[in-house]
């Protein structure tokens, strides 16, 4: 007779007698290895957790849908999901913090993860994006570095401001989003209270194969709030999970935030003689070049039923494109294309793709099989090889990528413009106010001050003072030193 659906059963399906004591010889005697039923369950239990993500490892999910809201997006790209106003398009996000543990705090000065999935009827559409416009490097092959200045000491296992400001003096790319970072934006209040960004150049294509570049910003219907250092600390101490425990609560209680998705749209062309280089991840383009413009509205309505299941596997890559949209040149995006979906083929295996919260709602056919934990059919008997004769998916040349032209010498070469300053100095002097600018210069001092090496802080100081003289004097007197006078000249 068949197990009843309330049984106890062993993954194998087997009815379980008792889960309350092992099997002894005697009462008092040592266990049995015939227990197989406490072998499995300690042999399971060792195995609970995969490896957590090396960036990017505590974090919060959520689900929700997209709706499009402005019918002239159409004109700009061919991507189904933004082909009318009114259509709808389910999706999940996950926020994070970056440089701490799994179990660390949320109340931390430090970017947040805002990477959406979007369940597309052609295919899933991830934009992996942070609550910053930039980045602190613009070239993928530093990033391993510059990860490694945000993690443990690996003599002392402490994390070292020592090595966070030697590597951000050494690489002034990094000023315009440290100054963001250590501005009151740093330590968002909650998940809900904070914008996303893209971050990088995208390009759209639109059906008459017309290009143009894209950045996406996500601004908070809740608004911005930030959180006071101190009280930060405090909670730190108080609700390590502050941050996951807020947004799960606003949408149990009904309460679902939601943000307007905008994008600034550069004309291809442009790219050539912008003020900046558009596909610097370290620069914006400013909103009077290129006004944000509507796309939609996207709501968060749903927590996960399973965090393991649908937070922990989630596995979202800007590799995963649909058609209409397509990568830019930005040297950090095109690392990032590899590097993600390469970190959840170590994670969580080859096979990723086919979890329920990673597959994709649309068909899915290809002629990928076999590997570790493969538990989708595995394309059953079909052909699995390409070309062939019996009938098994085939290309759809209309959706090869818009071809582009490339030139020059293969080399290993900076982004030619080195105006690392005038952005975060706009940031400085324009946007924020008498205030926000002395709790800017407390920030970077308090952080600072855990520096031991007097050559980085002179260094950090030379930079500053290239941004901003008052930035540079206010942090040099908090600290008690002095603008090397060389700087000055
Ligand atoms: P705008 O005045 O049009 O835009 C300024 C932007 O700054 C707004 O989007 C505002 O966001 C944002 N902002 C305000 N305070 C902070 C902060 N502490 N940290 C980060 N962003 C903040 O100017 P421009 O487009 O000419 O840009 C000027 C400077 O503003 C840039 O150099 C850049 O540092 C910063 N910025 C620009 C963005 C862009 O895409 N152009 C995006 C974000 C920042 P909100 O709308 O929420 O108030």
């Amino acid at each position: 007779m068949s197990n009843s659906r309330k049984d106890l059963t062993t993954a194998s399906g087997a009815p379980v007698g008792d889960n309350q004591n092992s099997i002894t010889a005697g009462n008092n005697g040592p266990t049995l290895i015939q227990d197989v039923h406490l072998l499995e369950k300690l042999a399971h239990f060792n195995r609970e957790r995969v490896p957590e993500r090396v960036v990017h490892a505590k974090g919060a999910g959520a689900h929700g849908y997209f709706e499009v809201t402005n019918n002239d997006i159409a004109n700009y790209t061919k991507a189904d999901f933004l082909s009318e106003a009114g259509k709808q398009t389910p999706m999940f996000i996950r926020f994070s913090t970056v440089a701490g543990e799994l179990g660390s705090a949320d109340t931390v000065r430090d970017p947040r993860g805002f990477a959406v999935k979007f369940y597309t009827e052609e295919g899933n559409y991830d934009l992996v994006g942070n609550n910053t416009p930039v980045f602190f490097i613009r070239d993928a092959i530093k990033f391993p570095d510059f990860i490694h200045t945000q993690k443990r000491d690996p003599k002392t296992h402490l994390k070292d401001p020592n090595m966070a400001w030697d590597f951000w003096s050494l690489s002034p790319e990094s000023l315009h989003q440290i100054t963001i970072l250590h501005s009151d934006r740093g330590i968002p209040a909650t998940f809900r209270h904070m914008n996303g960004y893209g971050s990088h150049t995208y390009k759209w294509v639109n059906h008459d194969g017309e290009a143009f570049w894209i950045k996406y910003h996500f601004k908070t219907d809740q608004g911005i709030k930030n959180l006071d250092p101190k009280l930060a600390d405090q909670l730190a101490g108080e609700n390590p999970d502050y941050h996951l425990e807020d947004l799960y609560q606003a949408i149990e209680d009904g309460n679902h935030p939601s943000w307007t998705l905008k994008v600034q749209i550069m004309p291809e062309a442009d790219a050539q003689h912008y003020r900046y280089d558009p596909f610097d991840v370290t620069k914006v383009w400013s909103h009077q070049d290129y006004p944000l413009i509507e796309v939609g509205r996207m709501v968060l309505n749903r927590n996960p039923n399973n965090y393991f299941e649908e937070v922990e596997q989630a596995a979202l890559s800007p590799a995963n494109f649909v058609s209409g949209i397509e990568a830019s040149p930005d040297k950090m995006l095109q690392g990032r294309l590899f590097s993600y979906s390469d970190a959840h083929r170590y994670r969580i295996g080859a096979n990723h793709q086919a979890l329920p919260i990673n597959r994709a709602k649309s068909n899915v056919n290809h002629y990928q099989r076999d590997g570790n934990m493969r538990f989708d059919g595995n394309g059953g008997g079909s052909v699995n090889y390409e070309p062939n004769s019996y009938d098994g998916p085939k290309e759809t040349p209309e959706n090869k990528i818009k071809p582009f032209e490339v030139s020059g010498f293969a080399d290993s070469v900076s982004y030619d413009n080195d105006d690392h300053y005038s952005q975060p100095r706009a940031l400085f002097r324009d946007i924020m106010n008498y205030d926000e600018r002395e709790r800017l210069i407390k920030n970077f001092a308090d952080h600072m001050s855990g520096v031991r090496d007097e050559r980085i802080i002179a260094r950090q100081i030379k930079e500053f003072y290239r941004v901003s003289p008052d930035l540079a004097e206010g942090v040099a007197k908090e600290l008690n030193t002095e603008v090397p006078e060389e700087v000055k000249e």
